[in-house]
């Protein structure tokens, strides 16, 4: 079972990818759509620093094109990590990097940031954003879930600490020591998706100021 671990982590590293993480689908979590397979492999590209300072209070149009271009390279990458497992005769599915299939909860098939703290990759922040020890929440994840047998790894013991750096600046107040208001925040993204060449549901400012090492 290690040696399928090793096996996945240097095929993602040929794809540059150094952020992975395995784990069991947790008992609570139905993906919808789509058959629940006990494992999941969660892995993440940090997005680029120099990208996000140029999100001020609101995403710029070159983050908004950074964002899909990370996106679109998970899904290629999981397309590939997909075959990979099917031609050991295993079963796996990839779960789009962004994807919104409920749109009144705002969810798509699986939370990958469930997964990606299942998988030991970091705590879910009071941004509600996934916040990695080295890389903080600069991180796009997507996940695949497959019954592909493996030992799953252990998540971490990080949490906010005393940190309220998201809390100040998020531009919709959306965010308090208690978490964040989804809706509030949504209201603020649909705001910024009518800005002239976003047109998309982004925001970076809680992204941004996120650096992990709290
Ligand atoms: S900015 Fe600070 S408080 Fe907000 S999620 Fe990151 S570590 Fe937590
Ligand atoms: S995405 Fe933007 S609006 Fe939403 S919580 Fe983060 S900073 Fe606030």
């Amino acid at each position: 079972m290690a040696e399928i671990k090793k096996e996945v982590k240097q095929f993602l590293h040929t794809y540059h990818v150094r952020i992975i993480g395995f784990c069991s689908v947790p008992n609570n979590v139905t993906p919808l759509e789509i058959e629940k397979l006990p494992r999941a492999i969660v892995f993440g590209i940090p997005l680029s620093k120099s990208v996000l300072e140029t999100v001020t209070d609101r995403p710029s149009l070159i983050y908004k094109h950074h964002y899909k271009t990370v996106n679109w390279i998970l899904d290629q990458t999981a397309f590939h990590l997909v075959r990979f497992i099917e031609e050991k005769g295993e079963k796996a599915i990839a779960i789009p990097a962004s994807q919104t299939i409920d749109w009144q909860n705002q969810r798509g098939h699986i939370s990958h940031k469930t997964l990606a703290q299942t998988a030991g990759l970091g705590h879910i922040g009071r941004s509600g954003l996934l916040v990695h020890p080295t890389y903080g929440a600069r991180v796009r994840y997507v996940s695949i879930l497959t019954d592909l047998r493996f030992e799953p790894d252990v998540p971490v013991k990080t949490d906010c600490g005393t940190c309220t750096k998201c809390i100040n600046v998020c531009p919709a107040h959306a965010i308090t020591e208690q978490g964040v208001d989804v809706h509030r925040c949504y209201e603020k993204l649909r705001e910024f998706s009518r800005i002239r060449g976003i047109g998309q549901y982004i925001c970076g400012v809680c992204v941004k100021v996120c650096n992990g090492r709290n």
